[in-house]
């Protein structure tokens, strides 16, 4: 770099090329045109929004010059460039498409540059007079690419000479918003039909008309007609038969509010005495240094991080707190709202992309100091960090699931080597990879509960022997958890039922001895094949007959079907005909402020059943919720994924860590075919440690995470039989370079087909490199990523996914 006359520069495009472009740097421009800087340049027929990663001085012949520098400072600031390389480095990544990930969206739309007359005073000759005629024409304001149509030639050179000479200002907009959207049209329900019986009465065989009123009932009784027509599918004819039937209305609403805007919660002055050496803990931590703060549920993590960044927010640092998903904390974003006020700024999925594009510049700026989100706040452009926080760092959610594939820990400890920020990752079920950090990292304990109330006492419900509820059919309901509900209800107190179904993968399981067939090598379960009729390992391949019959007790052998929250839901409105249900899950809450609506009402103890998926299981804190029953702990146990038996324990720990926050205690039931499975004998033992030893024990051979480092390369495309074909390829050509690269240190484990072996028309297939070395594996996965076979863009599609989270 010179800091003479730059001249080109390298700019990063949201494209999937793997190299930034050059550009020339037209005259004037140069001390605008930094690392950092948004800049917009032609890409062959369209203009596109890009940053500067780096000038130079050089000849600039034969480059396209860039168009127009929008704002007055780089909008990226230095420490998140430098976070951006490692993220595109490690996550094999176009650094564009890096940046795309990292930058709120609003920031990048060419189209939406609006030049405003600022100096009315003045005209020119040519295309620039024309430019100003036309604004003045235009009441003073037009979006570039409006411009460019009225006038019929490019329009650049004289905006920029006019923005060099302070006529013009540009803007850049939120992309534009349809009427309908300030303004939007929504049906809200004029009744309410709590029972089942009841909706059946009313709507008969009016199916559609039934479903619609149950999403917009579970969504909270008022959803917009866009959503229900364009997401959920439902036709105009189904929305007027509810108004119709008298059930709804459709009325004309202003557009949805910031649902969390004035929420706060006050947290308790003064921390307990274990909360306080917590505290001080942090306080110690070196800069750039992490910790992991292991405290059981309900003790009082919240209020450990807020206080332990108090002083160094009160002085005018920041702070990044992470959640799992937003709209299932609500809590959390109060209780941060409640100590830092007016300094936070919180970054959810409802923020239009104006919205996010001030939330950004307020925190560029330093008008706020700490931001609170889901996984992608870890780039929150905070200069001055002082700590990123994750809550519940065990969740699946920090894991983004697109280009780049990267995990918010990982990230986060990236950027606190570059910022000198401390990490502190909080969860009372720490993931094993975060365990596996404990010689390196400090862990900071809180082994009790606030207020010295004991966790819950848990029972394994034991479904080989246990009585069952005869007319509960195909749902497991054992007398156990029947009676344990049944006295809830009497006595006024709440409960949650956890049933996550995730029934896709179907396993053989015993039901006389609970035996699950394995895969010989790869330690997870096989999952069962109709055509041929076959049981198959998900991860290399290998292939087993069905047997009749079980290999450890001789007894006929089952599949496994996993039942679903819409089953339960029917046998408990059967079962207990007074009590007041809720059920979340993805399909009733698929409007993300459903969940607060429903979770609002379990607070106001307008529910008595909440019931659903993992959802429920996930930080709430509800004091008279007493019993907690997970209806099937099999599911997610049996899961063909090597976390299976992971995931399951910190389900369930984490779930019965709901039950009992209150004053009158709590008891948890937890049904299964596995009693002596250890994640449930630990989860029940409220033995994280214990289960740990063992977890880590046990994918020791076959080795998993974290004793090895994994790539998921999925190969995917619209026909099976080119996906097999080439997913052998693919295999073929890594072993092929692994041999004769990195010999012993990367392993080609597969192909096979993927457990979900078909997503939205495409099939899928996988293999999966193991290492023992994380540099070579880098190495592989780079170089892998632009040669292999199908890595050119065709109907096969080749991702490497790296430390991926699912294998699903
Ligand atoms: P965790 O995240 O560890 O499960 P929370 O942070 O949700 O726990 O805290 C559990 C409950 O304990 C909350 O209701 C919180 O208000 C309360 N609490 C936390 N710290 C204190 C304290 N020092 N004194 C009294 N109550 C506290
Ligand atoms: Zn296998």
């Amino acid at each position: 770099m010179s800091r003479g006359h730059a001249t080109i520069c390298s700019v990063a495009l949201p494209i999937p090329s793997p190299r930034p472009y050059s550009y020339a740097i037209p005259p004037n421009h140069g001390a605008q045109v930094t690392r950092g800087a948004r800049v917009v340049v032609p890409v062959r027929t369209r203009e596109l929004v890009g940053v500067v990663l780096d000038v130079d001085t050089g000849p600039a012949e034969g480059l396209k010059p860039i168009l127009v520098v929008p704002d007055p400072r780089p909008a990226v600031p230095e420490p998140l460039l430098e976070l951006a390389d490692w993220v595109a480095q490690y996550y094999v990544t176009p650094i564009g498409l890096t940046l795309r990930a990292m930058l709120p969206p609003g920031l990048w739309g060419a189209s939406r540059l609006v030049a405003r007359l600022i100096d009315d005073d003045v005209d020119g000759a040519g295309v620039t007079g024309a430019v100003v005629a036309a604004l003045r024409a235009a009441g003073g304001e037009l979006s570039a690419s409006a411009l460019r149509r009225r006038l019929r030639r490019p329009v650049w050179d004289s905006l920029r000479r006019l923005v060099h000479e302070g006529v013009v200002h540009l803007e850049t907009l939120p992309p534009s918003l349809g009427p309908d959207v300030e303004r939007v049209r929504v049906v809200v329900l004029t009744r309410t039909l709590p029972s089942l019986l009841e909706r059946e009465r009313m709507f008969g065989r009016a199916i559609r008309q039934r479903e619609a009123f149950e999403a917009v009932d579970a969504l909270g009784g008022e959803v917009g007609v866009r959503h229900l027509r364009e997401q959920l599918g439902f036709s105009p004819s189904v929305l007027r038969g509810l108004v119709d039937r008298g059930v709804a209305q459709i009325e004309a609403r202003e557009q949805m509010r910031d649902p969390f805007s004035g929420v706060r919660e006050q947290l308790p002055d003064t921390p307990t005495p274990e909360q306080r050496l917590a505290i001080d803990a942090i306080g110690r931590l070196p800069s750039s240094g992490g910790a992991v703060l292991y405290g059981v549920t309900g003790s009082g993590k919240t209020l450990v991080y807020l206080e332990a960044l108090r002083r160094q927010v009160e002085r005018g640092s920041g702070a990044i707190v992470l959640v799992p998903e937003i709209a299932l904390t609500p809590q959390t974003i109060a209780r941060v709202r409640g100590v830092f006020g007016d300094t936070v700024a919180v970054l959810h999925s409802g923020l239009s992309d104006g919205e996010r594009v001030d939330a950004w510049r307020a925190l560029a700026s330093g008008e706020r100091r700490v931001a609170v989100g889901a996984r992608s706040a870890v780039f929150a452009p905070i200069t001055d960090l002082t700590a990123i926080i994750l809550d519940e760092e065990h969740d699946g959610s920090y894991k983004h699931g697109e280009a780049p594939r990267y995990h918010a820990r990982d990230v986060a400890f990236s950027r606190g080597r570059i910022q000198k920020a401390r990490v502190v990752l909080g969860s009372a079920t720490p993931s094993l990879e975060t365990w596996a950090l404990r010689e390196r990292v400090n862990v900071i304990r809180l082994p009790n509960r606030v207020g010295a109330r004991p966790l819950p006492a848990v029972r394994l419900v034991d479904l080989r022997h246990e009585d069952r509820v005869a007319e509960s059919g195909p749902v497991p309901w054992s007398a156990a958890l029947d009676e344990a509900v049944g006295r809830i209800l009497e006595l006024g107190e709440q409960a949650i039922l956890l049933l996550n179904r995730r029934g896709f993968a179907h396993f053989i399981q015993c039901h006389a001895c609970g035996h699950v067939p394995e895969c010989p090598s790869c330690s997870i379960s096989l999952t069962v094949h109709r055509a041929p009729a076959k049981l198959r390992c998900h991860y290399c391949g290998h292939e087993a007959p069905e047997p009749d019959a079980c290999p450890q007790c001789a007894e006929p052998l089952h599949r496994t079907r996993g039942i679903g929250t819409q089953q339960l839901e029917r046998w408990l409105a059967e079962r207990f005909t007074t009590a007041r249900l809720a059920r979340m899950d993805a399909d009733t809450t698929s409007r993300k402020w459903s969940h607060r609506r429903i979770l609002d009402a379990v607070g106001r103890r307008e529910i008595d059943l909440l019931f659903g998926t993992q959802m429920i299981a996930k930080g709430l804190d509800f004091p008279h919720v007493t019993l907690v029953g997970v209806v099937d702990a099999d599911i997610g146990l049996h899961l063909p994924d090597f976390r299976a038996a992971e995931r399951t324990f910190q389900l369930i720990a984490q779930v019965a860590g709901r039950a009992g926050r209150g004053v009158v205690g709590g008891r948890v039931l937890v049904q299964t075919r596995s009693p002596d499975h250890y994640a449930l004998t630990a989860a029940a033992a409220h033995d994280f440690e214990g289960f740990a030893a063992a977890e880590l024990e046990a994918r020791r051979s076959p080795p998993y995470p974290p004793h090895v480092w994994l790539v998921n390369v999925l190969v995917s495309g619209p026909h099976e039989v080119d996906v097999s074909s080439a997913a052998v390829e693919v295999a073929e050509w890594l072993r092929h370079l692994i041999a004769s690269r990195a010999r012993d240190a990367v392993e080609v484990v597969g192909p096979a087909p993927a457990p979900l072996a078909r997503i939205k028309r495409r099939w899928r297939w996988h293999l999966l490199l193991r290492a023992t070395d994380r540099t070579w594996l880098g190495r592989i996965v780079r170089y892998a990523a632009w040669r292999a076979p199908h890595t050119r863009p065709g109907p096969v599609r080749v991702v490497f996914d790296r430390d991926p989270m699912s294998l699903l």
